[in-house]
Formats: C-alpha cells, sequence, structure tokens
C-alpha cells in the first residue's frame, strides 16, 4: 500500500478540528496512549476506549505506516481522587485485600492482558510502567526545578502553573480551560496545603509512614505524581515530539493538560503533534465509572451474569458493537442494542464464510468493486470512521449474498479483490472474529435446546422438582442456565 496516495485526517483536540495526518518522520508513526490502572478489573468503558485505539493502529499498519504503540501500565501514582490528594489507588487496594502492591499490579495486569486479547485487541510495541521509570522522573523533576518552573514544599515537589503561564507557558491549550477560570473555580488553599496556587499539581509527593509505595528521591522518600509518568515514557520511548498521544475524553483534563505542561517546560517545545480523544461508553445515560458502580465486567458480559443481560455475548459481538459507533461519540450500552448488533455480526459472518466458495461467472462485471473499496477507505480516512465504513461493508454483503444465488455476476479480478477487501477490513481492520463453531458444540448446543425445552415443560406443568432437578445437575456440570423474559439460555462458567 502507498501511504501517500492516503489522505488520512484525523481530529485533533488541540485545534478542535480535523486535520490532515503528516507524520514528523514519513512512513513511521509514534502513538501513545495512557493505559489502565491496574487497581481493579477493566470495566467495559475502559475496554471501549482500549479497543478504539486499537483499531487506530492496525489502521494505521494496514496504510502501511510503520507504528511504534506505547501504551504504559499505571503502577503507582494514581491517587484515589484523580488529584493530588488521598491514598495511592494500587496502595488502598493492596491494603484491603492484605496483598504486597505488586501482587495486586500483577493480578490485575494479566487480567487486563486477558481480557484485551479476547477483545482481538493487539498487544502494544512497548508497555512500560510507571514503577520501572522512578529514575527518568526522578531527572524530570530536577530539570523543571532547574528551570524554575517547580518548587519543593515540605518534601513534595509541585509544578508551578502561574509562572509558567507569566513565562508564556499555555496552561489550558486543550482543554479549552482559562487559568483565571479556574482558579476561581478551584478549591482555595486551606492554609495546610503546601501548594502555592490551587492550580499547581504535583510531580513529587512525600510518602506519609502509612504510604507503603515509597522510593528514594533528593526531596524525600515518597513517590512520582500520576501526570508525570506519562511525559517521562512517552517521551523516553517516543522522542520528544511525536505523532499521536491517546486516551479517553476525561484524560483531557487535568491529565493531558498536566502533561503539555511538564513536557513544555522540561523540552521548550510542544510534545504532541495530533492528540486523540476517544468518547464515553455510558449505561443508563450516565459514564460507566468504577467509581459510582455504574459498571458491567467484560466477563460478565461474556457469560451473561448480569442482571442488565439475557445472555452472554461473544467478543467479537461486542468489539462489532463498539465499531459501529464512531469513536468520538458517546456509546450506550444496553442488552437490546448489543441484540441488534449480534444480529448484524451474524449476517457479516455468514457472508465472510460464503466468500471462498463464490465462482467468478463472466468477465463483465455489473458491480463497482473499486468505486466500493475507495468508499470504505474514504471512510476510515475521515478520521476513523467504522460506522461508515461497516455500512460499506454491509453493500458488499448483499452482492456476495446475490452472487451466491447467481442472481448477480462478478468478474474474477474483481471477486479476488472483493474477497481480499472484505477480508483485511473485517478481520484486521475491524478485527472481529468468526465465532469458532466447532461440530462438537453445534452437537452439544442441540442437546441443551432440548433439555431447555423438556425443563420449560416441567415448569409448565409446576413440576417444580423436575425444573430444579434439571437445573442443579448443569450446574453440577458447570453449565449454568440463565432465564430471560423471552427464552433460557445456557453457558458454560
Ligand atoms: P483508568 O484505569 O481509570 O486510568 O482508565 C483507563 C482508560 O479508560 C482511560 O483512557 C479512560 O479515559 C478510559 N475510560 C474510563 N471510563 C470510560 C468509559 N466509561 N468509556 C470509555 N472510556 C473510559
Ligand atoms: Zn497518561
Amino acid at each position: 500500500m502507498n501511504i501517500k496516495k492516503h489522505e488520512l485526517k484525523v481530529h485533533n483536540s488541540l485545534s478542535g478540528k480535523k486535520e490532515s495526518f503528516q507524520p514528523l518522520n514519513q512512513e513511521y508513526v509514534g502513538m501513545y496512549v495512557c493505559g489502565p490502572t491496574v487497581y481493579s478489573d477493566v470495566h467495559l468503558g475502559n475496554c471501549r476506549t482500549f479497543i478504539s485505539f486499537d483499531m487506530m493502529y492496525r489502521y494505521l499498519m494496514y496504510l502501511g505506516y510503520k507504528v511504534r504503540y506505547v501504551r504504559n501500565i499505571t503502577d503507582a501514582g494514581h491517587l484515589e481522587n484523580d488529584a493530588d490528594e488521598g491514598e495511592d489507588k494500587i496502595a488502598q487496594k493492596a491494603r484491603l485485600e492484605q496483598l504486597e502492591p505488586m501482587e495486586i499490579v500483577q493480578k490485575y495486569t494479566v487480567g487486563f492482558r486477558k481480557i484485551m486479547g479476547e477483545f482481538n485487541a493487539l498487544p502494544p510495541s512497548i508497555e512500560p510502567t510507571a514503577t520501572g521509570h522512578i529514575i527518568e522522573q526522578i531527572e524530570m523533576i530536577k530539570d523543571i526545578i532547574s528551570k524554575g518552573l517547580a518548587y519543593e514544599a515540605n518534601g513534595s515537589v509541585y509544578f508551578d502553573v502561574p509562572k509558567y503561564q507569566s513565562q508564556g507557558g499555555n496552561y489550558g491549550v486543550l482543554s479549552g480551560r482559562n487559568t483565571d477560570e479556574l482558579f476561581h473555580n478551584t478549591r482555595e488553599l486551606d492554609g495546610q496545603s503546601e501548594k502555592q496556587s490551587p492550580l499547581d499539581f504535583a510531580l513529587w509527593k512525600k510518602a506519609s509512614p502509612s504510604h507503603i509505595m515509597r522510593w528514594p528521591s533528593p526531596w524525600s522518600i515518597g513517590f512520582p505524581g500520576w501526570h508525570l509518568e506519562c511525559s517521562v515514557m512517552s517521551s523516553k520511548y517516543l522522542g520528544e515530539q511525536f505523532d499521536i498521544h491517546g486516551g479517553g475524553m476525561d484524560l483531557k483534563f487535568p491529565h493531558h493538560e498536566c502533561e503539555i505542561a511538564q513536557c513544555q517546560a522540561h523540552t521548550n517545545h510542544p510534545p504532541v503533534k495530533y492528540w486523540l480523544h476517544s468518547n464515553m461508553l455510558t449505561l443508563n445515560g450516565k459514564r460507566m465509572s468504577k467509581s459510582t458502580g455504574n459498571t458491567v465486567l467484560p466477563q460478565e458480559l461474556f457469560t451473561g451474569e448480569n442482571d442488565l443481560l439475557v445472555k452472554g455475548f461473544d467478543p467479537s459481538v461486542v468489539r462489532f458493537f463498539m465499531m459501529q459507533a464512531h469513536y468520538r461519540s458517546v456509546l450506550d450500552f444496553s442488552n437490546e442494542a448489543l441484540l441488534a448488533s449480534e444480529k448484524g455480526f451474524a449476517r457479516l459472518m455468514d457472508a465472510m464464510e460464503k466468500l471462498d466458495s463464490l465462482h467468478s461467472s463472466s468477465s463483465i462485471s455489473e458491480l463497482d468493486v473499486e468505486g466500493w473499496m475507495s468508499r470504505s477507505l474514504s471512510a476510515m480516512d475521515d478520521d476513523f470512521n467504522t460506522p461508515i465504513l461497516i455500512a460499506e461493508l454491509f453493500e458488499a454483503v448483499r452482492w456476495i449474498n446475490s452472487i451466491s444465488e447467481g442472481k448477480l455476476a462478478i468478474s474474477k479480478e474483481d471477486l479476488v479483490q472483493l474477497s481480499s477487501f472484505m477480508k483485511d477490513m473485517v478481520f484486521f481492520v475491524l478485527a472481529l472474529k468468526s465465532p469458532a463453531k466447532s461440530a462438537s458444540t453445534d452437537k452439544l448446543d442441540s442437546a441443551m435446546q432440548l433439555i431447555i425445552e423438556l425443563r420449560r415443560g416441567a415448569r409448565i406443568e409446576k413440576n417444580w422438582a423436575l425444573s430444579d432437578q434439571i437445573r442443579d445437575h448443569l450446574a453440577q456440570e458447570g453449565i449454568q442456565l440463565k432465564d430471560g423474559p423471552d427464552a433460557t439460555s445456557w453457558f458454560i462458567q
């Protein structure tokens, strides 16, 4: 694929506009995405963000770019209230579960990777951790202090936002926030605070005696601030200026704003050419969020073990559901929406299965395959518009069905192109997988449908003993039945 032929446009949060994508080094792309804080299971909202960036990573590679994709693991420094106060999220969980902080980190990192694998997301090129880069973080703090843009107070170090502003800095450049307004809307310093201004943020925090995650530094035994790790690890692996920085919208402020300020103070130039932000997954119209408990876990979704669901869904159906929305649109999660996606997904996969058995029947094609491919790519080139791409794929599904029924003629060349393009888009760029259906699962499903029917009969006759016996016996074998309003489904635990 010739990259130059493409006119990829991406929505840059810095300008608020779609811009032509021109990487700093021709065919190379450096992309950094803020990774998870590994103190709990990732919820489906977190997954949406990482799946969105996986799609972009894949499309950039499809276009022929050599992409270095760095996604960190936050294993220290992220405090409870996302600001500079409270306990470290990981240390807090370690205390609650009576485990070593690194056991918590290991447990949830392994869980996160497993889930991302189930969603067919590629691992990033580099997955650095905050605790693995304490020395580099200390070095960056020293440099910012030496430039007069950070100060020490009682063993902690804070970034001096007003001074940064007075020297031409633009704190607010990304989020569009105005520092005067921020100043007035931020809680007054209470006299106890070490900060000179409420806008200042921590680069290093002195650890209290109860704080279990701590490292020596020139200022105190303590730990780095959350924002610092991303500035340090992105510049270490992608350079002081790189192409794409991504994350969920909620990270724009303060996290990404602080990243820009730190890097600008350190190198005197902006770190990132394109800031990309993905939108939120909501549940009942409210953002899915760990702190409010308004979440669905991927595992619950796969098994159906959640009151919101009538059944379990294949990870590819869930991925397809996410790809049906643009990454910058809010997406509301519901059982009904997933059921609709499941139908569409089945139609798509059915057509994909037919592809290899299609026959070309004439040298004159009735189809404009070139035009269709070009429209599909234009959709993706327009800020990764996957819903439009999917609409185009369904145009091809109609063709495939008509060709297979002998109602439409396609030339050999067109068939080769149609087939290889469909596979690239469906299996590589959207990364959907045909659900593995072996002959034995088909047989098991058929036997289970019979058992479910017999149990339904028993219930109609109010033969509760038999109905319970069936359910309990299956449960002993690790097979769970789930009664929905219209039907009963089953899954293996
Ligand atoms: P955290 O582990 O809290 O640092 O979050 C990891 C990533 O998930 C960040 O990029 C967040 O922006 C993203 N995220 C959190 N909640 C949601 C949500 N409801 N929908 C989409 N992304 C989210
Ligand atoms: Zn980050």
